[in-house]
């Protein structure tokens, strides 16, 4: 015979079992990409790329790096939350498939990237036994692909409107058989195969100030005489040993802020003018503030301001389309200071597109 509580046991059980299959299955569920969309430049004049669907997420709870790769929805709710750009003003990229990426990577590797292994090792994170291939898709390998579309859209756009911002991007490290520290697809590469795709004939300047030497973009580009490539990074930071590319300055980890844009004044007019670029590709990594936890430079949150305000500045002022990512620093600060960057360029004035 049952009693009131034998029934309300039962009843407490039938809904314990009842909240724990929808909580499941709302963390299975796919997260519907939002549908691209052609924004409008903001502030004075900057097109900013960035979708929801950049959002990398996959269990946060755990002690790995996951949670670090938390900047890019970081940067685009602030934006969002502060209405430096509004949703509709948004440029929302389409996403790109593994058969568009074979234009710059090589199939093998392309199919080792459905494999949950080989995305959980480069990007450096622990993942639970129960994950499978589809999920570890899903929550990875789609926001990274989303975002190499927003590298491409960014570079289609800058050419028409000057100045064009991707809230994420800059994958430095991907080459074409090999992914490497957190990247693992080569968004400029694919970006700057579309623009030829189109028909794009133009001189290209990548611009690397990430903290490690941007060798799979080196490396992608080494056999190409219309991309100049150059790096400015700490010598003795990953990767070792380096890929030769264009230009290449190393500097030691003691180096500070002034000294650091002394260099960059030093080299990019001398690098632009030499190169004649019709399009200026700038990969402005994070990790090299003093907070990085994977650097040993020192900058701090103003000096990255500078340094990004300066490249755009230069760039702008000779009326040269330019496109800003934002490459790698995983760190707890890097998302504040890369945001503060991007608003200090909104606001800044840019000469339209020549
Ligand atoms: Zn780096």
């Amino acid at each position: 015979m049952l009693t009131n509580q034998d029934y309300l046991f039962y009843l407490l059980y039938a809904l314990i079992i009842t909240a724990l299959i929808i909580i499941f299955w709302l963390m299975k569920k796919k997260r519907k990409s939002p549908d691209p969309q052609q924004g409008d430049p903001v502030g004075a004049g900057v097109a900013i790329i960035y979708s929801p669907a950049y959002a990398i997420q996959l269990f946060h709870w755990l002690p790995n790096k996951t949670a670090l790769y938390s900047k890019y929805e970081k940067i685009g709710a602030e934006l969002l939350e502060e209405r430096i750009v509004t949703f509709d003003r948004l440029y929302i990229p389409q996403t790109v498939s593994m058969d568009d990426l074979n234009a710059v990577h090589s199939e093998p590797y392309l199919q080792s990237l459905l494999r949950k292994q080989t995305v959980a090792q480069i990007m450096d994170i622990a993942i639970p036994s129960y994950v499978n291939d589809k999920t570890m898709q899903q929550r990875i390998l789609e926001p990274i692909c989303a975002m190499v579309a927003g590298t491409a859209l960014a570079a289609d756009t800058a050419l028409t409107c000057g100045f064009a911002v991707n809230i994420g991007g800059g994958f430095l490290h991907a080459k074409v058989d090999e992914g490497n520290a957190s990247f693992i697809i080569n968004d400029v590469a694919y970006a700057v195969y579309c623009l030829r795709k189109k028909g794009f004939t133009g001189n290209v300047v990548v611009i690397s100030t990430d903290a490690n030497q941007c060798d799979g973009v080196h490396s992608h580009f080494r056999h190409d005489d219309t991309v100049t490539t150059f790096s400015l990074f700490q010598a003795d930071a990953f990767p070792l040993p380096k890929v030769n590319g264009d230009v290449d300055v190393p500097v030691s980890a003691a180096i500070d802020d002034d000294e650091y844009l002394d260099l960059l004044e030093q080299h990019l007019p001398s690098l632009l003018k030499d190169a004649d670029p019709q399009l200026v590709i700038h990969i402005a990594g994070a990790d090299v503030l003093k907070s990085d936890p994977a650097t040993d430079l020192s900058l701090s949150e103003k000096g990255l301001v500078r340094r990004d305000m300066f490249v755009a500045g230069l760039v702008r002022c000779s009326q040269i389309p330019f496109v800003h990512l934002l490459g790698s620093g995983f760190g707890p600060k890097s998302w504040r200071a890369q945001a503060r960057s991007i608003k200090a360029m909104v606001q800044e004035y840019f000469l339209p597109a020549g």
